[in-house]
């Protein structure tokens, strides 16, 4: 018998604003010192009053319609009671009957497969638990910990239908969804940094769902899926049941584990949330639907079309720039400078030389160095006129690699670097063929007997050049040269 999994994701995204969802604490995900980033309200003292932080809104929406879902006229906030250490106020302000967007729709850029958004609303996220930190209490008992510096940050929640039937597209779902998220600027998204967090549902043949949490990594979850998906199917084969519950992904042991039986939602308790005001974008200049729409950037699936007409790549390598917005950013300036010296008729082969050296040597040095694309000492003006150094032949591939390594290293421009340390190496012809003339009027006797058929007479030609020239000679181009030259004679 065969099993058919359903999986469906719950996503929680931490807004990118200068400040917290209802306060004006910052929102500073790399603040280390505990407990600072807060304030009456973030930490729910009585009488204190919440504020809704428009930036959030904003970036929910803009997210909404990326995706094609629909603005809602009228939203609100609702609390959501449940009591834990890491939340001050005792409840959760969420958005629960009235979310700020509904449906909407993501294309698998893989296979091209459509999957439903339910909703997406707008949250707090909760407080950090430390545990195991080292604290002891009175009685020198082990402590936890808590931070609240995260407590009241915005916190976005994607839902979509249980449209995804494998661990592969449940990867390739999220991994595009990161991207949907970096490039509107609404989320850095890391999921190493709890910045992005993903829940699968997964059942099997539309039993019943068990959710997996603690997801740290895109490879997790595929992991995680597809043990589920074992684990699931084995209880069947068996004929038990599966239960209702959330298990974690436990990446040392490779294996989900019980983390505890699902709770209901009308366990929470959500009721309206007395003091915000709803939220009626269409009503409001800021968060008006169609202005944002005019301000939606170019996204991941329009700008890889792009780059495959504009650049004639294929979709692997348009798909491979895309993957990263710094690394498609770097590659377009590239090749905006190197269009102003290229002449058209060479553009492919420029365009083919920067794509080389931009994701192989490039990103290998920007991934060695553990480096930020923004942090980076070489700019695409220099890059670009490395590319031009090596399409000129005035560099040899093997030096051309050492020239972008010092570049990365210390900045500069690639021509003095190679300038300075010996680099450069002559590919033009008009700049060899003087060496080449007296090379061979020294040596008629080689001429003669390469005329003859003799090849090792042309190696020696191209080894008295090579002395000539102290090296610097390109020995494909001396060769090309030489057999014009004496072909003439
Ligand atoms: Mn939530």
């Amino acid at each position: 018998m065969e099993y058919q999994p359903t999986i469906g994701f719950e996503i929680h995204a931490e807004l990118k604003t200068r400040t917290k969802m209802f306060c004006d604490s910052p929102n500073d995900p790399l603040e280390n010192h505990p407990n600072i980033n807060v304030c009456p309200v973030c930490m729910g003292h009585p009488g204190t009053l919440p504020v809704i932080n428009k930036e959030a809104v904003k970036k929910v929406l803009l997210t909404g319609l990326a995706l094609g879902g629909k603005v809602s006229q009228y939203s609100r906030f609702e609390r959501k009671n449940y009591f834990y250490p890491d939340l001050p106020k005792g409840y959760q302000i969420s958005q629960y009957q009235h979310p700020l967007v509904l449906g909407g729709e993501m294309t698998l850029p893989s296979s091209g497969k459509k999957i439903r958004i339910t909703r997406i609303h707008l949250e707090e996220d909760t407080g950090r638990l430390v545990h195991d930190a080292g604290g002891f209490d009175a009685r020198s008992e082990r402590v936890s910990l808590v931070d609240f510096n995260r407590a009241g940050v915005p916190l976005m929640e994607l839902v979509t239908q249980p449209d995804i039937s494998s661990a592969e597209e449940a990867g390739d779902f999220a991994e595009e969804f990161r991207l949907v998220l970096r490039y509107l600027n609404v989320s850095e998204a890391d999921m190493e940094k709890g910045q992005l967090r993903l829940e699968a549902n997964v059942s099997l043949n539309m039993g019943t769902k068990v959710e997996l949490k603690n997801i740290n990594s895109f490879s997790a979850l595929r992991r995680a899926i597809e043990y589920e998906i074992k684990r699931q199917e084995k209880l069947l084969k068996a004929g038990k049941i599966v239960c209702h519950e959330t298990r974690g992904w436990d990446d040392n042991g490779q294996r989900t584990v019980l983390q505890r039986s699902k709770e209901e939602s009308h366990d929470y308790r959500y009721f309206p949330e007395p003091d915000l005001p709803p939220v009626k974008p269409y009503e409001d200049e800021e968060l008006n639907p169609e202005k944002l729409k005019s301000e939606l950037p170019e996204l991941p699936w329009q700008k890889r079309l792009r780059f495959i007409k504009e650049y004639n790549l294929r979709p692997e390598e348009s798909a491979m720039l895309i993957s990263d917005k710094n690394l498609s950013d770097f590659f377009e300036k590239t090749i905006s400078e190197l269009l102003e010296w290229v002449s058209s008729k060479n553009k492919a082969r420029a365009v083919g030389t920067a794509l080389n050296y931009l994701t192989s040597d490039l990103q290998g040095l920007v991934k060695e160095k553990e480096l930020n694309w923004d942090e980076l000492l070489v700019n695409p003006e220099n890059f670009a006129e490395l590319v031009k150094m090596i399409n000129e032949n005035s560099v040899s591939s093997r030096a051309a690699k050492d020239i972008l390594r010092i570049m990365v290293e210390e900045g500069g421009d690639p021509s003095e670097i190679a300038q300075s340390r010996g680099l450069k190496q002559i590919g033009d012809e008009s700049q060899l063929e003087n060496s080449v003339k007296k090379v061979l009027e020294e040596n008629p006797k080689a001429v003669a007997d390469f005329k003859k058929g003799k090849l090792q007479s042309l190696q020696f030609l191209i080894g008295q050049i090579m002395r000539e020239t102290k090296g610097a000679a390109n020995p494909e181009v001396i060769r090309s040269l030489l057999t014009k030259i004496i072909e003439r004679v």
